[in-house]
């Protein structure tokens, strides 16, 4: 008999001491049951295969159960004592992760499962489990391992060291007042200059984003930008040689020929080689679009420069963004009218309930930490299958940016799934890239939730591979461009429904580019590739050389762009997923009717085969059974085309 799974239970009172209490208590009580239940399997493990791998789920239900609430009040949560609290059981998940990870009496009790009595998905799940412990080196002499739990101590510091850099060294320019010429003017207002008369720019992205779109001062443009490709040196120089000089040692530990080949092993890539494969492929398929859309960037240069010969990095953004406004004129102040937040919230929920055959009930009486969170319960063909918490607008002591994160992981007859969807979007009118970021993030969510109905928590949800795991969100964009979908909710004051017209053009202005984009994505990605395979003590020369090969934009002298590039720590030799699962996302978004994108057959069924799962079968599997057939780089290449 099995009782109906709940939901999680907050505390009602949002004043700080209660849910100082309850994070803690969270934290810590899970964190015991996983080491209770660790004790158990050690100490007596379970004469069949079958129960053994079930009291390892529910000591990973517990771990997950922790980091969740860890890494997610830790980054929310608006009592700061609370959030350095959920901290604290972050530091402690991890910990206790590690030690697992490298306990040879643990593993050798796995390792002695036999597989011949269980089913597939259980097989999968030892599998998988087996394999993480062999990649954190549990089953290596016992002095291969002390190095190697140095080498992991060694490399995050190595990587706090490398963020430091990068916050710590912000550089600015001093330019005179006239030279802010093209800037808006509540910018201008914001820096009035000092008392030698000059104005500061900074290499924070306030100022330097607007400062290389919008100022028409061509010199001032190539001081700024020059030194925002040189924050960080030189001192990341060394340490980015010592990153990588920790990641081979590493690699070739766990017995691997290179770092590539030991993180694109849990990949859909699988080989370090295929990645250098992927780089090339997508810079020969962007190449004509990137070769057009620059083209038009270089004329453009020449009204103003007329023996300009080639355009850089100083002058993209700058040209880019006037080639759009002149050549193709879209409004943004017009276009914000038609998204007032409450109506795109509504039509969001709309639209990928009709898409996926979900309902969403608001949840009134439910606690939350913040009186603006938005609370609904999931509901699937008459069954609740979980919840959802939107936290959408800025506040202090908030993250950043735009995040779906876990509550909780589904498991089922255990847990229901639980997530959120944090953003820091206007109260008022949207923008329409916020629109753009709030169906991407939603495609998370909804993956979390359909994918959260499993009998193994390492499955559940976003389990998929890592460079899968964008395709879901990438392809639930497009959603967010089509005039047919946009008329369902996005209206101005007046009632009027945004025009056709204007969604065809916003599309126009958003796709210029995407070819030198590609390329510019190709370089980074290869950059983070070739970095951890290829040993070189000149990185800057090295940098020059992939520029050449993959960029389509010279290299701006006197940069060294490596040292500020935080996805070499972050993605390691991985910088190619997210363009992977672009192309997966472009592939699975062709089967469906452009004529009529809420057609349930199609929906339901790429709702069953991609996104129910959770990480249960591949995800090359995955798309396979959605499209009938392997993936391709088709759809991608036309939509390059285009
Ligand atoms: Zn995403």
């Amino acid at each position: 008999m099995t009782t109906e799974p709940m939901s999680l239970t907050l505390p009602t009172d949002d004043s700080g001491p209660d849910w100082l209490e309850w994070v803690g208590r969270r934290g810590d009580d899970e964190l015991a049951r996983c080491r209770t239940l660790v004790d158990e399997l050690k100490a007596s493990p379970p004469t069949e295969a079958i129960d053994a791998l079930r009291l390892w789920n529910d000591a990973q239900i517990a771990v997950s159960n922790a980091a969740s609430v860890g890494s997610f009040f830790a980054e929310v949560h608006p009592d700061k004592t609370v959030r350095e609290r959920a901290e604290t059981v972050a530091q402690e998940v991890q910990k206790l992760d590690t030690d697992l990870g490298l306990d040879p009496e643990l593993y050798a009790v796995l390792a002695a499962l036999d597989p011949a009595t269980l089913d597939a998905a259980a097989n999968r799940l030892l599998e998988r489990t087996l394999r993480d412990f062999r990649r954190s080196g549990v089953d290596r002499d016992e002095a291969t391992r002390a190095r190697l739990r140095e080498l992991s101590e060694k490399g995050l510091l190595l990587s706090q060291d490398f963020s430091k850099n990068i916050r710590e060294n912000v550089r600015s320019v001093h330019v005179r007042p006239e030279q802010l010429d093209g800037m808006p003017q509540d910018w201008i207002e914001a820096h009035p200059a000092g008392d030698d008369g000059l104005v500061t720019v900074t290499t924070d992205y306030p100022d330097v984003v607007p400062f290389r779109t919008f100022a028409k001062d061509a010199a001032a443009r190539r001081e700024l930008v020059t030194q925002f490709l040189t924050i960080g040196w030189p001192a990341n120089d060394q340490v980015l040689q010592d990153i990588f000089a920790v990641r081979r040692e590493t690699a070739a530990l766990l017995g691997y020929a290179s770092w590539a080949d030991y993180d694109a092993e849990v990949k859909m890539i699988g080989k370090g080689t295929a990645i250098a494969e992927f780089i090339d492929r997508i810079t020969d398929l962007s190449a004509d679009s990137a070769a057009r859309d620059k083209a038009v960037l270089l004329e453009r240069l020449q009204q103003d420069r007329p023996d300009a010969t080639d355009i850089d990095g100083a002058d993209v953004a700058y040209y880019a963004e006037l080639v759009r406004k002149e050549q193709l004129a879209v409004d943004a102040q017009r276009v914000r009218t038609y998204f007032p937040f409450e109506s795109v919230r509504r039509g969001l929920l709309e639209v990928t309930g009709r898409l996926f055959g979900l309902d969403w009930t608001p949840v009134t009486d439910a606690p939350t930490w913040h009186p603006e969170v938005a609370t609904y319960d999931v509901g699937f063909q008459g069954r609740r299958i979980g919840r959802i918490h939107l936290d959408l607008h800025p506040r202090d002591g908030k993250y950043k940016h735009a995040a779906q994160f876990d509550l909780v992981r589904g498991v089922r007859g255990v847990q229901l799934p639980e997530g959120v969807l944090v953003c820091n979007f206007n109260r008022g009118l949207m923008e329409h890239d916020e629109v753009v970021t709030l169906f991407h993030e939603f495609g998370h969510l909804v993956h979390h939730v359909i994918g959260g109905d499993q009998e193994w928590v390492r499955f559940s949800g976003v389990a998929t591979e890592w460079d899968f795991v964008e395709a879901p969100s990438q392809m639930l964009e497009e959603w967010a461009w089509d005039a047919d979908v946009l008329a369902t909710f996005a209206r101005n004051a007046e009632g009027e429904v945004i025009p056709a017209e204007l969604v065809a053009a916003m599309r126009r202005a958003d796709d210029f580019g995407k070819g030198y984009d590609a390329r510019t994505q190709m370089f980074y990605a290869a950059l983070s590739y070739d970095f951890h395979v290829n040993e070189t003590d000149d990185l800057t020369a090295r940098l020059r050389e992939l520029m050449r090969r993959y960029s389509v934009f010279p290299y701006l002298e006197g940069t060294h762009m490596q040292c500020h590039f935080g996805h070499l720590d972050g993605y390691s030799s991985g910088y190619y997923t997210y363009m992977w699962s672009l192309v997966i996302a472009k592939d699975m978004f062709s089967a469906f009717d452009r004529a009529n994108l809420f057609d349930p057959e199609i929906a339901g069924a790429y709702r069953d085969k991609v996104l129910a799962p959770g990480g249960r079968r591949d995800a090359a599997d995955l798309v396979e059974d959605f499209l009938g057939r392997p993936y391709t780089f088709d759809a991608y290449a036309a939509w390059l085309a285009e």
